[in-house]
């Protein structure tokens, strides 16, 4: 049995989205620039997944930036909201368990003279809104906070600084890519800058977007044509956006996510020498568990040679972060850090294979 739970990495394509492919590949790969019929029709498909992803968000069409995905998202709206207001301000504000793609613009930042603050979070992950609200100062540009942390499914409070953003005068960020499609939009489109990615909700890998809200102007990162209504040039990857405009379309099932989840959860935490160390996680998608006196990558190659895909800390992070930043962050010591895998399940996910990867992990512990 193969039984694939690496879904916060990745996911597998829709099958309407390898149709979409197949078919605009064979005929439809006109580019949308040319002023010929097929360039004419290439922009109704743009036109047309603008549509859908803004559907999906309740925001704006308008307000949907296609970008080559959340890495090149998150940079531009750390660096366009930083160079839109670097001559009067010089802080930002993000958290300690951010992804790296945020955490690596901060720290070129920090290189360049500006000052960046940390914030701290509780042993579910989740940030204090008072050490927030005690960060900012009036020189503050951004704050930066994820919607859903892809270690630990760590939902963070982003009404609340929606409120404090009414308040005082920053630029409010959320990488919304482990949120989207899987928690409801009402607990991040709050957000100025919205960052969302099409691999991990279904779609095809390099194709992501950016909501930048109508009345907040941030400056463009890729300069060149003048595509996306001269916010981020560069041919429009057609194939991409139509995979990102079905995905974001299709109805995503998360309750039934959430029952697998919750009844793995339930059954790993019965087996001695496993601990969760999400417990109290929101995200309906995402598990972390450690093995007691064991190595992760351990446990990871035993699950594979049984078929399962699991990761260690996050799949997608560089040697630089190492053992995950994000654990460290919780409060876990180094021997739980290093015996933690992720489990993240996504909508093809079955009971059968779940009760399969409980069976599979009680030999395995055994
Ligand atoms: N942010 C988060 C929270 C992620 O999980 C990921 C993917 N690991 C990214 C950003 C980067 O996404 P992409 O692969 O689309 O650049």
């Amino acid at each position: 049995m193969k039984v694939y739970l690496d879904n916060a990495a990745t996911t597998k394509p829709l099958a309407t989205v390898v149709s979409i492919v197949n078919e605009l590949m064979i005929d439809d790969y006109g580019n949308p620039s040319s002023m010929h019929a097929m360039g004419l029709n290439a922009e109704k498909i743009i036109k047309k997944s603008r549509e859908y992803v803004a559907k999906a968000l309740d925001v704006e069409e308008k307000e949907v930036y296609f970008t080559s995905g959340a890495t090149e998202s998150n940079n531009t709206a750390i660096f366009g909201a930083v160079n839109q207001m670097k001559r009067q301000r010089k802080h930002i504000i993000t958290s300690k368990i951010e992804h790296p793609s945020v955490l690596m613009c901060m720290e070129k930042l920090e290189q360049e003279g500006f000052s960046v603050t940390y914030l701290n979070v509780d042993k579910d992950g989740i940030i204090d809104v008072e050490e927030l609200k005690n960060s900012i100062r009036e020189d503050t540009i951004l704050v930066s906070v994820m919607a859903v942390n892809n270690e630990i499914g760590a939902v963070e409070p982003l009404n609340e600084i929606y409120k404090l953003k009414n308040k005082y005068n920053f630029i409010f960020h959320t990488d919304a890519v482990q949120a989207f499609k899987k928690i409801s939009v009402e607990q991040f489109n709050m957000a100025d800058l919205i960052t969302i990615s099409g691999h991990k909700i279904h779609g095809l890998k390099g194709i992501g977007a950016l909501i930048v809200k109508e009345d907040v102007k941030i400056k463009p990162l890729i300069l060149g044509g003048g595509q996306e209504r001269g916010f981020r040039s560069g041919t429009e990857n057609i194939v991409g956006i139509a995979s990102l405009g079905a995905a974001a379309s299709f109805t995503m099932h998360t309750d039934r996510v959430l029952e697998l989840k919750n009844k793995l959860a339930l059954e790993l935490s019965n087996i001695p020498g496993i601990v969760i160390n999400n417990k109290n996680a929101k995200a309906p998608h995402i598990l972390n568990i450690s093995f007691t006196g064991k190595r992760g990558e351990v446990i990871l190659h035993e699950l594979e040679a049984k078929g399962i895909y699991v990761s260690t800390g996050s799949a997608c992070h560089s040697n630089k972060f190492g053992e995950s930043h994000v654990l460290s962050a919780i409060g876990m010591n180094k021997n739980d850090i290093g015996a933690a895998i992720r489990i993240s399940l996504g909508e093809f996910n079955t009971e059968k294979e779940i009760e399969y990867v409980i069976e599979s992990i009680k030999e395995i512990v055994r």
